[in-house]
């Protein structure tokens, strides 16, 4: 089917640029009374919606041990195989009888999608609102279990940006 493309024909006052103008200038000046969206980075935080999916965290039990059972079904769930579990029989008495020694997420390739929470059974992994982590090599940027685990411990006292904000000191551990 043809495509019928209407070129673009002045007005009279489009022929006038100062209208445009004045119109132009009344958008910015409207604009200095409202609230604005810039903020002081990284003084003051932007505290992102809920639900974000940043840097990852593996959960803990109240007994404080981790919750993650090595079932690599997170591992299966991901779509850029990021996530690198081995699995062994735990060394307590009772409770789970798997966890895992290790537990790495390549972060560089991980594409934040959320799948491994959605798949995991036990709600042992999580992705956090943490966004400004950063490595100077590509090796800093694979989180191991202990980085994982830090991320809960700052994580789970509320929200870390909402908490830097009001002047807590907290470090991002990656
Ligand atoms: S967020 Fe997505 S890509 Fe990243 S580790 Fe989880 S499943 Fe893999
Ligand atoms: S994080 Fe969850 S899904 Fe992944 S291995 Fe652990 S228990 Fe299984």
């Amino acid at each position: 089917m043809a495509t019928v493309v209407r070129t673009y024909e002045p007005k009279f006052w489009d022929r006038f640029y100062l209208p445009a103008m004045m119109q132009g200038l009344l958008i910015t000046f409207t604009r200095l009374f409202k609230r604005k969206d810039t903020i002081q980075y990284p003084e003051q935080k932007y505290v992102p919606q809920e639900g974000y999916r940043g840097l990852h965290r593996l959960n803990k039990n109240a007994d404080g041990r981790i919750k993650c059972v090595a079932c690599d079904l997170c591992q299966t769930a991901c779509p850029a195989h990021c996530i690198d579990i081995t699995p062994s029989a735990t060394p307590w008495e009772e409770g789970e009888e798997r966890y895992p020694v290790k537990f790495e997420i390549d972060l560089l390739r991980c594409i934040f999608c959320g799948f491994c929470e959605l798949a995991c059974p036990k709600d042992a992994i999580e992705l956090t609102e943490i966004y400004d982590f950063a490595g100077y090599t590509r090796d800093h940027l694979i989180i191991d279990k202990e980085g994982l685990l830090k991320v809960y411990d700052v994580t789970s006292k509320g929200n870390v940006y909402r908490r830097q904000n009001r002047g807590e000191a907290i470090s991002i551990p990656t």
